[in-house]
């Protein structure tokens, strides 16, 4: 048991928790190399983003989406999953996680073991690319193998369609299924934590309200303060990997 009051408290908070959902975002992911978007020197910070009516308009908007996307592949290629993956695959081994909610593109929580089907992702994933139209699924490593010789990404092979990363863009529709389940599940939860979201992105941000206004107990881990620190039960303002690793008895 951690000597440290809050890492103690969430260990508490934990052992009596019976249904417990961990909804994450970019900060669980900083431990391993991958920048978040809001902290100093986030990729916001660095350029405006393509909006998804763009990507299908301009063959230059995909062009500049695709070369972003290269840019960060060796950071993504490199990731693996942290202190902060491993104690949340633990809970889930342990049967006390039902699923964790993620705005993380990344897939570093499958990566650390967690099945699949128990990871809802929000704003889908970054690490594969699919034809908007037709779903046929296409290698990052095998577009870039193109895009470097070639300037270009090339439509399906299959139907002519936009091939693009299985991620959800601005201005693009969030996936109605994900959506779903992960609503179902905030609803039946009785602790939600939340774990490296500034929370201000909708409508990710309104779960840990949901949870909350449903009875459950919320915990926000994150650096910073975010806008619902005020309606938290507990509030630690530290680093991911070792709280989390620190509370559940995870290296
Ligand atoms: P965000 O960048 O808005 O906020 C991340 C928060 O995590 C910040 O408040 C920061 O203080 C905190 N943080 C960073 N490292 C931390 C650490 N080690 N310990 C504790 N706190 C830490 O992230 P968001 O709320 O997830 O929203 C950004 C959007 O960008 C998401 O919707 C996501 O789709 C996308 N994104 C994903 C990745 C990824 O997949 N790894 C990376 C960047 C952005
Ligand atoms: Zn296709």
């Amino acid at each position: 048991m951690s000597d440290n009051p809050g890492t103690a408290a969430l260990a508490r908070m934990l052992a009596e928790a019976k249904r417990v959902v961990v909804f994450t975002g970019a900060g669980i992911s900083t431990e391993s190399g991958i920048p978040d978007f809001r902290s100093p020197g986030g990729i916001w910070t660095q350029m405006a983003p393509i909006y998804f009516d763009e990507f299908l308009a301009s063959e230059e908007a995909r062009r500049e989406t695709w070369r972003r996307r290269f840019v960060m592949e060796d950071t993504f290629k490199a990731a693996e999953p942290n202190r902060g993956h491993r104690a949340v695959d633990a809970l889930v081994r342990r049967g006390k996680i039902a699923a964790v909610i993620t705005q993380n593109i990344d897939g570093l929580h499958q990566a650390s073991g967690i099945p699949p089907e128990k990871v809802i992702e929000l704003h889908g994933n970054t690490t594969y690319a699919t034809c908007l139209d037709c779903g046929q699924r296409y290698e990052i490593a095998d577009l870039r193998a193109i895009f470097e010789k070639t300037g270009a990404v090339p439509p399906c092979s299959e139907c002519l369609g936009h091939v693009k990363t299985a991620t959800v863009s601005f201005g693009q529709s969030m996936p109605v299924l994900a959506m779903q389940r992960a609503e179902q599940e905030t609803r039946a939860a009785d602790l939600f934590i939340v774990l490296g979201s500034s929370l201000v992105v909708y409508p990710a941000a309104g779960f840990p309200q949901l949870a909350k206004h449903n009875g459950a107990n919320l915990v926000i881990l994150n650096r910073e303060p975010t806008p619902l620190d005020q309606m938290a039960d507990l509030v630690l303002h530290e680093a991911i990997g070792d709280t989390m690793g620190a509370a559940v008895g995870v290296n």
